[in-house]
């Protein structure tokens, strides 16, 4: 590659001239890192206090994270995985915790 403006010979990846300063390369913006989707994050840390309301806005997340191209998708996926969880475990651990109240 030669610059435009004063001829020196330049490296193909140069966006400058290093002589004369002219632009000389295309300047390519980087895409700008997609938002994450609220509902994801909201429904990850639901999942956790409350899991039926998790487990609802990580179904939701998930559809607009796919509508919108938005970050989170895996995260909801995880969401709704750990609502479950929680959701099978809570009770397990109130059971446990009454028998031991009552029992001894
Ligand atoms: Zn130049």
């Amino acid at each position: 590659m030669q610059c435009p403006t004063c001829g020196i010979p330049l490296a193909e990846t140069a966006l400058y001239c290093a002589q004369c300063g002219a632009q000389v390369g295309e300047i390519v913006d980087l895409p700008a890192p997609k938002p994450w989707n609220r509902y994801a994050l909201w429904g990850f840390a639901g999942a956790i206090v409350a899991p039926l309301c998790g487990l609802i806005l990580c179904i939701y997340a998930r559809k607009q994270c796919a509508r919108r191209g938005e970050r989170g998708e895996r995260l909801a996926k995880a969401g709704i995985i750990l609502s479950i969880c929680t959701m099978v475990i809570y009770p397990i651990l109130i059971v446990i915790g009454i028998g031991w109240y009552v029992f001894s």
